[in-house]
């Protein structure tokens, strides 16, 4: 593969041996990527400053048989604020613990990438848990697993606006991935009711950036569904629980998880 340039965005940091760093990059270009970083806990390294946790970065890089080495570096945007900040720092985590569960490697995903910066840029200032809502979701559009939120996913028809207006609550399949009509949803096990600004807040953030989607201004009630929702959906069809999520969720409920099983 030789000698490439990547932006980047790095996900994971992990010490190696005495002077050096195990990275796991998201790049721009190349999707994810896992590479050495030779010397850069020296403080004398000139890397040092390119490869910090969550840094957007510019690399030139040496493929290698199953690490790249980065040979160069310099970073274009600092995030290292987030360390100084628990629950900034946790969001951010979970997040990419999300990017890299579910992306293979080399496999370029330039939107997802547009997003995690986003979303870095987001917590400077952002609603810590609106901003891992909307990060979801969109994460979850990209991959392909975006949830139908017009057409019942049982009897495959639409549901028309004025059907969804008149709503209570609505129905929602996780395993069947979007909208059941009230009645398909009494012949469907398993299938979860919410309020229906719970299933607008969905649609609103698939059709707004993700700096526009997090200054919804929602209630708890909406956002705990939410949560429940796409928590859902994320273990579901990404096989995925992130160990950060336990540790995120310790900031609102003590702990308690996240209700999803007590439906
Ligand atoms: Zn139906």
């Amino acid at each position: 593969m030789g000698i490439y340039k990547a932006e980047a965005i790095v996900l994971r940091s992990m010490v190696y041996r005495e002077s050096d760093r195990i990275l796991t990059l998201f790049t721009r270009e190349a999707g994810k990527v896992s590479a050495i970083a030779k010397g850069v806990r020296k403080t004398t390294s000139r890397l040092r400053g390119a490869v910090q946790l969550f840094s957007h970065t510019r690399l030139v890089l040496y493929g290698g048989r199953s690490l790249d080495t980065v040979s160069q570096g310099e970073a274009e945007e600092d995030f290292s604020y987030l360390e100084q900040d628990l629950e900034r720092f946790a969001t951010a985590s979970y997040c990419a613990e999300l990017v890299d569960r579910l992306t293979p490697e080399r496999e370029p995903q330039p939107k997802l990438f547009f997003l995690m910066l986003s979303m870095l840029r987001a917590l400077k200032q952002g609603d810590l848990e609106l901003t891992a809502r909307v990060f979801e979701l969109k994460l979850l559009d990209i991959l392909g697993y975006r949830p139908s939120l017009t057409e019942c996913v049982v009897g495959n028809h639409q549901l028309s606006s004025a059907a969804r207006e008149g709503m209570q609550k609505v129905w929602f399949s996780i395993e069947r991935g979007g909208v059941v009509c009230p009645i398909c949803a009494k012949n469907c096990e398993g299938v979860l009711s919410f309020s229906p600004a719970t299933l607008g807040a969905m649609g609103y953030f698939l059709r707004s950036p993700l700096e526009q989607a997090i200054k919804a201004r929602l209630s708890s009630g909406v956002l705990r569904e939410l949560s429940i929702l796409l928590q859902g959906f994320l273990a579901y069809h990404g096989d995925v629980r992130p160990r950060s999520r336990y540790f995120l969720d310790t900031f609102r409920d003590g702990g308690a998880g996240n209700g999803y099983n007590k439906k």
